[in-house]
């Protein structure tokens, strides 16, 4: 990735699954412009996260990615120091947390699927057609999904809706921009204590669920999902598009045993 140049959608601080997908990038020499929610304290956090990974000299443009005006003045300015981008981190979702409660997904009003769905799940689409201008020698998208995309996770509900149409428009532009040589994929990573992750009602269960019955049995770090992200946007994936990479320690890969009342560990016998 040496003199790559790239954008980070979503560090909000060193928690984010995008600090450890900087820390992975900046390790690999490339080079990255920052864009964050607009705010002060949005971007006050954002410096001090940098600072941890000595890269405060970087570019940082405000942008709420539900505008499409800021999208077009990130994009500008962008062209203007990296005329040419390889690649881009999408690790962007919001859904308002009083629908991230378990049971109520029926609730749902309409006002509050449309913006999960334009924050979380249109964004890839705003942000892919604005930078595929801009990849001229082809390049790599990856956008962090979860397993709320394919199953029922109590509590994860609109969201879970919003990763599935995240999952499916990342294969859609894998197809329509695949002819110019630019790769789209998603990681779905295990559940990791961030901001965002604080909204979801049931989280810590989810933690303590991906511990107890993962076939690793331990729950994934950051730094895990950073070197797949780096996998990804680097020439070693270059015929890799349109996937959709679990870094979970093989958690999505478990059945459930409705009636059990307990989940049954990989490891131990089936009981008889
Ligand atoms: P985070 O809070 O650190 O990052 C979320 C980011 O989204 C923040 O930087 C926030 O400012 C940004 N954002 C929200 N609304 C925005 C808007 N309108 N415009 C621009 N930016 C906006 O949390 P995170 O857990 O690192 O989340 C990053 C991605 O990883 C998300 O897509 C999340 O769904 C996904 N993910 C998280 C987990 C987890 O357990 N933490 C698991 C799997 C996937």
């Amino acid at each position: 990735m040496n003199n790559k140049n790239g954008i980070v959608f979503g560090l909000a601080n060193e928690r984010s699954y995008a600090w450890y997908i900087t820390q992975s990038l900046r390790d690999a020499g490339a080079n990255i412009i920052f864009s964050y929610l607009p705010g002060d304290k949005n971007l006050r956090r954002l410096m001090s996260a940098l600072k941890e990974l000595e890269m405060e000299d970087a570019t940082c443009i405000p942008c709420d990615v539900t505008s499409d005006e800021q999208l077009d003045d990130l994009f500008n300015k962008t062209a203007m120091i990296m005329p040419q981008l390889d690649f881009i981190v999408h690790s962007v979702a919001y859904a308002n947390k009083e629908y991230l409660q378990i049971g109520n997904f029926h609730t749902t009003p309409r006002q509050v699927w449309a913006e999960a769905m334009d924050i979380s799940a249109y964004s890839l689409v705003a942000i892919a057609q604005r930078a595929a201008d801009l990849m001229t020698e082809g390049g790599s998208i990856v956008a962090m999904s979860y397993l709320g995309a394919e199953k029922v996770v109590p509590g994860y509900n609109v969201m879970g809706v919003a990763k599935a149409a995240l999952e499916t428009a990342s294969r859609y532009l894998a197809g329509s921009l695949g002819y110019r040589n630019i790769r789209v994929n998603c990681i779905s990573g295990g559940p990791l204590r961030t901001l965002s992750a604080m909204g979801v009602a049931n989280f810590d269960r989810m933690l303590d669920c991906q511990e107890k019955y993962s076939p690793m049995q331990r729950n994934i770090t950051g730094d895990e999902v950073g070197k797949t992200a780096l996998f990804l946007l680097s020439p070693w994936a270059s015929a890799i598009t349109g996937e959709v990479i679990h870094v979970d320690a093989g958690f999505h890969t478990l059945a459930s045993f409705p009636g059990l009342k307990e989940q049954i560990p990989c490891h131990s016998a089936i009981p008889v």
